[in-house]
């Protein structure tokens, strides 16, 4: 689920472990009002001179079918060095405009292309006029009573490096290129504008926060607009109620992209006893007990994700199957407790696995392969017999021919059959439009 940002720090090369990453403890913390930000509005700066770029024909073929970035070394010429933010407009062998898009010097993806094929003006109605389309696209959630969502997917929703995600009042925006900081005061007006939001909080990618903190004064959990945030930002999902933390919590503060799994889980969970491994704040958990589970055991390394699980549940007692179901939180290591589980005959009858991701770079493809093929045979260890295993992965390296066969595999080698009840990938609010954008694959299986 983190491929988004794995996305990142693989390509910039940043070499904290995004494992680490999906450990560090959450702290509650609100932002103060005397912490806010006040962005300098580039729009009535004057305008930078473009740069003017060509680049290898390979990279003209990528741009062609609307691939939206440009490596360093896809570049044969430049008219001038440039600086962050600085709009790039690239030109083919003929001298007829390709594409335009955001400089970044300081990144390997030199070129974050905004525009394909002919030329626009780039202000604050075209930024307006993307997130209006992807809000669009999004509207349906509202009938669902889903007031949490991805509003703008990077690249994939034609805003590269640029991520927009809602919690109620609450909009976070989270930048993975210091090319974006010249802009965030459009989008700031643009989302004023369209949502009227109460707070809006600024999170930067961990590659680029130092420098945007140094350059621009910008630090990573600032409010840039609004009302101070509550340390406990509440919204709706599918109608249950969710705590977020925006400020310091994994991702922007929820794992918004497992919501349709999560429903999912609710449809299987009738009478079950559920085991949620990697629960973080309880996501799956709160869907099971309204999905009428019999007891839920939330396992976590994170305590303080499961005190957020437990609050999760607490929002939630006027729904009758939650308040009766009975939840537990323990805190430990997945793999651990399973093997403990098992040893000790602990069995449940629907056993979800939703890990943090495991390939970082291409060397560990296969090492990842093989900690989900454990994590199958682990939770396969504490499966009753026609139970069924939710199993996910967020590892954008491991592709989902991989994933489902790594599955596939290890549950013959147990000598238990499976019956495929579901696939699932990418949910409405995060599309993909790009191969590496393409990170989440979940199997939903009975296996006897
Ligand atoms: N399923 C969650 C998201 C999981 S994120 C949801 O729907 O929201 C991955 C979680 O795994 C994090 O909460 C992290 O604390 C936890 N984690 C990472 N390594 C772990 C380990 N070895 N044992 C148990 N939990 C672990």
């Amino acid at each position: 689920m983190f491929g988004y940002d794995l996305l990142y720090d693989k390509l910039e090369m940043f070499k904290t472990s995004v494992e680490q990453d999906h450990l560090i403890f959450l702290q509650f913390s609100p932002i103060m009002e005397d912490m806010k930000t006040t962005l300098p509005d580039y729009s009535t700066s004057q305008p930078k001179r473009n740069i003017a770029v060509r680049v290898t024909a390979t990279a003209e073929t990528m741009i062609r079918k609307r691939h939206p970035w440009i490596f360093d070394h896809s570049i044969t010429h430049q008219s001038h060095a440039g600086e962050a933010g600085d709009l790039a407009v690239i030109f083919d062998a003929n001298r007829k405009f390709l594409a335009l898009g955001l400089w970044d010097p300081d990144s390997i993806i030199r070129i974050r292309i905004l525009q394909f094929v002919k030329p626009a003006e780039i202000d604050k109605d075209w930024f307006a006029g993307k997130i209006q389309v992807a809000y669009e696209q999004r509207k349906s959630l509202q009938a669902q009573n889903t007031d949490g969502y991805r509003l703008m997917f990077g690249e994939n929703d034609g805003l590269p490096g640029l991520v927009i995600d809602r919690y109620a009042t609450v909009f976070v925006i989270k930048i993975y290129s210091t090319a974006w900081v010249r802009y965030l005061k459009w989008i700031e007006e643009c989302l004023q504008e369209m949502f009227n939001y109460a707070s809006l909080v600024i999170r930067l990618s961990r590659n680029i926060a130092q420098k945007v903190e140094l350059e621009y004064g910008i630090t990573d959990g600032k409010l840039l607009d609004g009302l101070p945030v509550e340390e406990r930002v509440l919204f709706r999902e599918n109608g249950l109620t969710f705590e977020a933390d925006p400020i310091q919590g994994h991702k922007t503060g929820f794992y918004l992209d497992q919501r349709e799994n999560r429903a999912r889980v609710e449809q299987l969970a009738y009478g079950k006893s559920v085991l949620n491994v990697f629960s973080y704040n309880g996501g799956f958990s709160l869907y099971a007990a309204r999905g009428k589970a019999k007891a839920v055991t939330s396992v976590d390394l994170n305590p303080l994700a499961l005190e957020s699980a437990q609050r999760n549940f607490t929002y939630n007692l006027d729904v009758p199957a939650i308040k009766v179901c009975r939840h537990e939180t323990l805190v430990g290591d997945a793999f651990e407790y399973l093997q403990m589980a098992a040893r000790n005959q602990g069995k449940f009858d629907l056993v979800i696995l939703d890990p943090p991701m495991f390939a970082q770079n291409q060397s560990q493809i296969e090492r990842a392969i093989a900690t989900y093929q454990k994590l199958t045979r682990l939770g396969l260890g504490v499966l009753n017999p026609g139970g069924v295993l939710v199993q996910a992965s967020c590892s954008s390296r491991v592709s989902a021919t991989a994933f489902y066969e790594a599955i596939g595999v290890t549950v013959q080698r147990m000598g238990r059959k499976l019956y495929e009840i579901e696939r699932s990938g990418h949910p409405l609010d995060h599309p993909v439009n790009f191969p590496e954008g393409e990170y989440l694959k979940c199997l939903f299986a009975r296996i006897d």
